[in-house]
């Protein structure tokens, strides 16, 4: 057998064993950092490179980030620890492509790479290769030669071997974590479920005791023959007003049971005049509140066709929250309006406007979510339900509701419900 025969053989042999030892190593790995760090360990050696990172795109797509490096100077380390997506370097460029880059020579790579040329990392040659996952290539692996070099066909292999390895490793880490999340979130909604459950059974016995109470005096008085007519009025008149807010509750409640269960609501609409619910709902707000709450409405009246207490509940949830996430001596901003969607369809929009904590960018598009809470309204007390329920109702009634928001700035809600003469042209005129 030649020489070269023997060598190559024994370049296999040592490759086919470096692969291994890189599935064993990354076995144990859980995490995006232990993958990378396990990787880097065991490619290192057996390519015979002299540094290597492992970068990844960042989650909205823009930049690249670094997981770890070594092998760097601390000044290139800091140089290349996240930069936009944009950045005339190899990496960003194997990210976007998705094909590896070969430079067998940094100084011929120079006019190609401007940012790369004028910030050089100190190597003369480097494999740079892309990690693919679902979504094409979301990271790269680096690894840099102190000398100028050829990568042959058999080494090409060999390292995109590695990369592939590191990929499925980072994919099965990311699931992990999005496992461990959903599970962390699942946990978090139950708690939230049974503090609400605690607080609606203390809820549901205050109108009850307030009953009892009545009905105690209205007992005692009769058997003291004190109970004069007016009294006896009194009386039942407190009893109504409290069994109708207990009924108002439990009416709550089943709705929240039947949303949790994913039931239809069954709708009572009617024409209704949002401009005298709104104002009626702010009337019904305590002095602390109204001082907070600027009504901005144009028009007399804006009809709608739907169900009177759902769309209070609405208007109620969003308020009491603009209210309730932004400062006493801040503004809330409450306008009514009219407007035509893109089919020219009509629409009456609510909008609420605070100038509050807002809403962080990472809760935002899960802020409709049931038991969903901002990670900035821990200190308020709220079961994330009441954006839960007004997106459904708002949704049951055939209208959007939307969100947008600035932490630290203020938030937006805007619902948009079908104007009452829509439905007039369908039906013929109102
Ligand atoms: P709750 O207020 O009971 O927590 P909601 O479903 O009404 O539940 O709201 C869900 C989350 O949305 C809140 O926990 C809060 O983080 C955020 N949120 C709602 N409205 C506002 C607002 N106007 N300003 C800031 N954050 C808000």
């Amino acid at each position: 057998m030649s020489d070269e025969i023997v060598d190559m053989q024994v370049r296999l042999t040592a490759r086919t064993a470096t692969l291994h030892a890189i599935t064993a190593g990354l076995a144990p790995t859980l995490t995006a950092p232990e993958v990378a760090a396990a990787v880097i360990r065991h490619a290192l050696p057996a390519v015979g490179a002299s540094a290597a990172t492992l970068l990844l795109r960042t989650t909205d797509g823009q930049s690249l980030e670094r997981l770890v490096a070594t092998g760097y100077t601390q000044a290139v380390s800091d140089q290349y620890q996240r930069y936009p997506m944009s950045t005339s370097v190899p990496a960003a460029t194997v990210v976007l492509t998705g094909e590896p880059l070969w430079i067998e020579s940094v100084a011929a790579i120079a006019e190609r790479f401007a940012y790369y040329a004028a910030h050089p990392t100190g190597f003369a040659a480097a494999a740079i290769l892309p990690l693919a996952s679902d979504q094409g290539a979301d990271g790269v692996l680096v690894l840099a030669f102190d000398q100028e070099r050829v990568f042959d066909a058999d080494e090409r292999t060999f390292l995109l071997a590695i990369a592939g390895q590191c990929a499925v490793a980072l994919q099965r880490a990311r699931l992990l974590r999005a496992e461990q999340d959903s599970r962390a979130r699942a946990e978090a909604a139950l708690r939230t479920r049974d503090v609400f459950l605690r607080s609606l059974a203390h809820d549901l016995k205050t109108p009850l005791s307030s009953l009892a109470w009545h009905a105690q005096i209205m007992r005692r008085r009769a058997r003291e023959g004190r109970l004069s007519p007016a009294a006896l009025e009194d009386g039942l008149m407190a009893i109504e007003a409290t069994t109708s807010e207990a009924a108002a509750a439990i009416d709550e409640l089943h709705d929240l049971a039947r949303l949790g269960s994913g039931e239809t609501l069954e709708l009572h609409p009617a024409r209704l005049d949002l401009v005298a619910l709104v104002q009626s709902e702010i009337a019904a707000r305590n002095d602390t509140a109204l001082a907070h709450l600027r009504l901005d409405i144009p028009l007399p009246s804006v009809v709608v066709e739907a169900d009177p207490a759902r769309i209070r509940r609405v208007v109620a949830n969003l308020l009491d929250n603009a209210i309730k996430y932004s400062p006493p001596d801040s503004e809330v901003r409450v306008s009514l309006g009219l407007g035509r969607g893109a089919d020219g369809e009509r629409w009456a929009t609510l909008q609420v406007q605070d100038d509050g904590r807002g809403i962080p960018n990472a809760d935002l598009p899960h802020i409709f979510e049931p038991y969903r809470r901002g990670q900035n309204a821990a200190r308020v007390a709220g079961e994330g339900l009441g954006l839960a329920i007004v997106q459904r109702l708002v949704e049951l009634h055939g209208g959007q509701v939307s969100v947008t928001s600035t932490e630290d700035v203020g938030s937006t809600f805007t619902v948009r419900l079908p104007h009452a003469s829509s439905h007039a042209t369908a039906e013929g005129p109102a």
